[in-house]
């Protein structure tokens, strides 16, 4: 543990996000989607720069050895226990698109469509031919089908689009195939009015859609079964989280949330999803917020250094989900290690630029001139860093914070490619005369499951009940339904 505490005067750079989806997918990617991994990584060539200081002793060497392979004792049936959370397989509700001025659903010949407040007088229950386009307009939804029946509801009422009993339990939406039955709900926004759309089916027909999209087709089974429980545990938090305050959906399917991409119809994600059903993981009774992300580095992350713990934030307290030394099996990932350098005028604008957005005193930074490691979690990994400025004045800026200002979207400056992106909060920054090198560990927020060293660990021959005792030490397997 290496925290330095420094007399001169601080200034709180920023102060921490909530976990929420209006947060950007880059800087605070629940479940960074693996295969954008794929691109390879680009060594940057820089010249020889006078070098103005050098600081951060993150890289260290020890954490760089080969996968080991586990013993048998790291083998063995999970310990379940039966806790009837639901009496039956609860339904999580899914936003697939945000503010959209049209959709059209099809997939069965006929299409019901009825107000989604029950026994509501504004709009009544329609039978219609799909495909169904659904436009929104200042005087409500419209529905128009292929055979020139148009129905026109007033404003504020929302609607469900549902296939006939006969027609089976799924929608195609845009082209893609969901479980389940959709939620269109308009929205004023200025002058113009636009929809969500909202998918409400059941969780476990939801989980394989997740699976498909955050892990490789062609990775191990027990990989899939330990993220099948994460990102089980995760849904049923959010839709825990959401439904006590009242909000229309549980979850994104972008990587603000879990990725998901509709129904598939890939073995794997189906019969890891079906073997590990109704398994969620708990903490003292109370569902885990079962984080993952890519790629850890080595060292996880403490949800409680990444994001809120005020008021109903407390559940990032939660002990598994705080970072703690463990082995590692990430070292063949593609951004174990990475490198970036970008003009530091580039960086001081950004910087500056966040701060402004966030309302801090890191809008104020002059030129940086150091960025140093001011505190470590108890698996070594920085929390917060010290960004001092050629003013000598010194910002506190939380991990994730630097992340997120370092890739944050500045007008006139040029857009952050997968070349120039940081990928995580787990860097080392030297300065140089007109540019900074950052060199770093790992990609995502690096809480809780690491995706890489879930396929690491099953490629060494772990499965996933020991998968999940080391990524949520402490949390316990729950059958829930
Ligand atoms: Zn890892």
């Amino acid at each position: 543990m290496q925290t330095r505490y420094n007399s001169k005067s601080k200034h709180l750079g920023v102060t921490p996000p909530s976990p929420s989806p209006s947060l950007s997918r880059a800087s605070r990617s629940t479940a960074l989607n693996c295969r954008k991994t794929s691109r390879a990584h680009t060594s940057l060539a820089y010249a020889s720069f006078l070098c103005l200081a050098v600081v951060g002793t993150l890289l260290g060497t020890s954490s760089c050895g080969a996968i080991e392979r586990v013993t048998d004792a790291a083998k063995g049936t999970p310990k379940v226990r039966t806790v009837k959370m639901y009496t039956t397989e609860p339904n999580v509700r899914v936003r697939i698109h945000s503010a959209v001025p049209k959709v059209t659903i099809d997939g069965v010949p006929t299409l019901v469509v009825r107000p989604k407040t029950v026994g509501s007088t504004v709009g009544r229950a329609e039978s219609m031919a799909a495909p169904l386009v659904i436009t929104s307009s200042r005087n409500g939804l419209i529905f128009t089908d292929p055979k020139g029946k148009k129905v026109q509801w007033p404003a504020g009422q929302d609607a469900e689009i549902l296939p006939t009993a006969s027609e089976g339990t799924s929608v195609r939406i845009d082209g893609v195939n969901y479980p389940g039955f959709a939620i269109v709900s308009s929205k004023a926004d200025g002058n113009a009015t636009t929809m969500d759309v909202i998918v409400d089916m059941p969780i476990e027909a939801y989980i394989p859609g997740v699976l498909s999209h955050e892990l490789w087709k062609d990775w191990p089974r027990q990989t899939y079964e330990c993220q099948a429980v994460a990102a089980r545990s995760y849904a049923v938090h959010e839709r825990e989280r959401s439904r006590r305050e009242g909000k229309p959906f549980d979850l994104e399917d972008t990587t603000a949330d879990q990725v998901f991409g509709g129904t598939t119809k890939l073995r794997m994600p189906m019969e890891t999803a079906q073997a590990t059903r109704g398994l969620i993981l708990t903490w003292r009774g109370e569902v885990l917020r079962a984080y993952y992300s890519s790629q850890c580095g080595g060292r996880s992350a403490s949800a409680a250094a990444v994001w809120s713990t005020s008021q109903r934030f407390e559940f990032n307290e939660a002990e598994p989900i705080q970072g703690k030394p463990r082995p590692h099996y990430c070292q063949r990932s593609p951004r174990y290690r990475w490198e970036v350098t970008r003009p530091d005028d580039d960086v001081n604008q950004r910087l500056r630029a966040y701060g402004r957005m966030r309302n801090t005193d890191l809008q104020n930074v002059t030129r940086v001139r150091k960025i140093e490691i001011n505190e470590r979690n108890d698996a070594d990994r920085p929390n917060t860093y010290t960004v001092t400025d050629d003013r000598d004045r010194e910002y506190i800026v939380r991990a994730e914070d630097l992340r997120a200002a370092l890739n944050h979207a500045v007008k006139g400056l040029p857009a952050i490619t997968p070349e120039t992106i940081v990928h995580s909060g787990d860097l080392e920054a030297e300065v140089w005369a007109n540019t900074i090198r950052f060199r770093g560990r790992g990609w995502g927020h690096g809480v809780g499951m690491c995706q890489w060293c879930a396929k690491g660990m099953a490629d060494a021959g772990m499965d996933w009940a020991s998968m999940i005792k080391t990524f949520y030490p402490e949390a316990e397997v729950v059958k829930a339904w």
